[in-house]
């Protein structure tokens, strides 16, 4: 199922360059772990323990355990992580399966990545009816910025803001004899009127 509008994922710019980094390590795929809350934001990114090849990531189901047992909000590790490596980005058999198995109670976001910065996104839900809605668009959102006082500040000692020129349109009719006089457009009257042919 593809998505037209509406429904977006976003995931906030440190999780995304973690994302990159460990993808540029990684020789082939290696997967990770991150929060998600009810606006579907991910954040909160983790590796966890794995073994992973050139084009497979087993998720260890002990590992995965230890790591939900020692996160401090276990329920909203809703989203999974993946690097296809050189790869591009799609869902194997495999990753239908890891998603799956971390099926919860509300909902998985899965994001596969690759080397050239590819990402694919989609959101699982698996109550109270199961469903995938794929290709979802995933924003990047920046850092929350309190940056309205200095900026009003700096902008008021630095920037002087003068009334735009008004430029009024001429009219650039010749007069009789050769004189041309430049007549702003509220002045044209019947006689300019005249002259184009009118009235
Ligand atoms: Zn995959």
């Amino acid at each position: 199922m593809k998505i037209k509008t509406g429904l977006r994922v976003c995931i906030d710019a440190e999780a995304l360059e973690r994302i990159w980094q460990w993808t540029e390590l990684a020789k082939g795929e290696f997967s990770c772990l991150a929060m998600a809350d009810d606006g579907l934001l991910v954040h909160g990114v983790q590796l966890f323990d794995q073994t992973c090849t050139q084009a497979s990531t087993e998720l260890d189901q002990d590992a995965l355990a230890k790591f939900l047992c020692r996160h401090r909000e276990p329920e909203n590790v809703r989203a999974w992580i993946h690097s296809h490596g050189n790869l591009s980005v799609f869902w194997s058999a495999q990753d239908d399966a890891c998603i799956d198995g971390l099926a919860n109670e509300s909902f998985l976001i899965s994001i596969v990545v690759n080397k050239r910065h590819d990402i694919r996104c989609r959101v699982d839900f698996f109550q109270p009816v199961r469903l995938t809605l794929d290709e979802v668009p995933l924003e990047v959102r920046m850092p929350a910025t309190d940056l309205k006082a200095e900026c009003e500040s700096a902008f008021l000692k630095h920037v002087t803001e003068v009334q735009p020129m008004v430029v009024r349109q001429q009219s650039m009719m010749p007069e009789p004899g050769g004189m041309r006089r430049v007549r702003n457009w509220p002045d044209f009257d019947d006689d300019d009127m005249a002259m184009w042919g009118g009235r």
